[in-house]
């Protein structure tokens, strides 16, 4: 057996900009101000222009900032928002911390997003937001859920917090819904080194209603939260984003990479990428029938996987009041046969050979073997 190949390392990623990292905490100590100064202008200008959006405002993280464009666009208790079946926790939990309701829907089984030719029969009059998640990095099919919000007057409340640098027809993620937010957790492909989060948007109202809702409430009259980016996040995540196009590629260079040699190996099904979406693989999941007795040998072979996610918000116990098992097959079925494999910048080639031919080797496939 040879090194331990675990399921991510950000190590590369600091090599890379260490000095960088060093010389910007520097500078913050040495000017003194933690919280809302240069810094975080620096970056909401940065970031905003990034996205393709007039408007950026840093929040404390990626459920804060869901929270707040929920707030901003006025979505509270008797709503209903439109939310995947199949996404990670927050994305329910914002809705439900507003007091709203969410109406899960179901993603296409190829491509893991939310499937639009299922959300007509979703909305009620009730409908006030529909929540796109650009699952595992890939932008979901934006012009058909468009189409819909439009006709039916729905917000669009983008949740990239897996998407950074991901496009749907030569248009960033993050830039489609009236007020979209994202997430810099550490391993997210723009990662601070702690918790960090934003909203964008175009709306000049929603923007100054979240500079509000972040900072108490600020001068106006509501009753906010405390939810900032700090001025030492916000430099990391700056200097951070000179690299992401880079970060980006690579992780792309090395998904084509599985994507050729693990296709038509044992019953694998591998991440399929929708006409006109890109896919900026936060995560390379692939799927297969013997999911748990595979993700067994890879491990006695050295080679750490993770599972995103081994249980579906509906079938969590905060929502097994209102929803029970069988509800979301499709949802189900992802979380019962999904594997996330290694995948991140810096995995070198050799590690990924070992990977593909363990994978093989598992099926009784030894073609691949060098
Ligand atoms: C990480 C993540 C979040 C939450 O972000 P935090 O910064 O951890 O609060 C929300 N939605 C999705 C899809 C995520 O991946």
């Amino acid at each position: 057996m040879g090194k331990q190949i675990p399921f991510l390392s950000l190590k590369h990623q600091h090599v890379d900009v260490e000095k960088r990292i060093h010389t910007a905490i520097r500078r913050v100590v040495n000017r003194g101000q933690f919280i809302l100064g240069e810094e975080v202008r620096l970056f909401e200008k940065k970031y905003a222009a990034f996205t393709g959006v007039k408007f950026c405002a840093g929040a404390g993280n990626g459920f804060d900032a869901l929270r707040m464009c929920l707030l901003a666009t006025g979505v509270g208790p008797g709503d209903e928002v439109i939310v995947p079946s199949n996404t990670c926790l927050p994305t329910w939990l914002a809705v439900s911390a507003v007091g709203a309701k969410v109406i899960p829907v179901e993603p296409r089984p190829d491509t893991y997003n939310i499937d639009h030719t299922r959300l007509a029969s979703a909305l009620t009059a009730r409908t006030k937001a529909i929540i796109p998640v650009h699952l595992y990095g890939q932008a979901c099919e934006m012009a058909p859920i468009i189409a819909i919000a439009k006709k039916k007057d729905i917000a669009i409340i983008e949740d990239n917090a897996q998407g950074h640098g991901a496009s749907y027809n030569g248009r960033l993620t993050g830039s489609f819904g009236v007020i979209n937010a994202t997430s810099f957790y550490p391993t997210k492909n723009l990662g601070a080194l702690g918790d960090g989060g934003a909203v964008t948007t175009n709306d000049r109202a929603l923007y100054e209603h979240s500079l509000e809702l972040r900072n108490y409430g600020a001068e106006s009259s509501i009753k906010a939260m405390n939810s900032r980016l700090d001025e030492l996040q916000a430099a990391i995540v700056s200097l951070k984003l000179s690299k992401l196009a880079k970060w980006n590629k690579q992780r792309q260079a090395i998904a084509k990479i599985y994507l050729r040699d693990l296709s038509g190996v044992g019953d694998i099904v591998l991440p399929m990428i929708a006409p006109g979406s890109t896919h900026v693989f936060h995560l390379f999941v692939i799927r297969s029938k013997f999911r748990d007795k595979l993700r067994i040998y890879l491990n006695k072979k050295g080679i750490e996987t993770k599972i995103h996610y081994p249980t579906p918000p509906h079938l969590q116990k905060a929502y097994a009041e209102g929803f029970h098992k069988g509800q979301f097959p499709i949802s189900e079925m992802l979380a019962q046969t999904c594997l996330s494999i290694p995948l991140w910048p810096g995995l070198v080639q050799g590690s990924q050979r070992r990977i593909i031919e363990s994978v093989r080797s598992f099926f009784g496939d030894e073609s691949g073997k060098e």
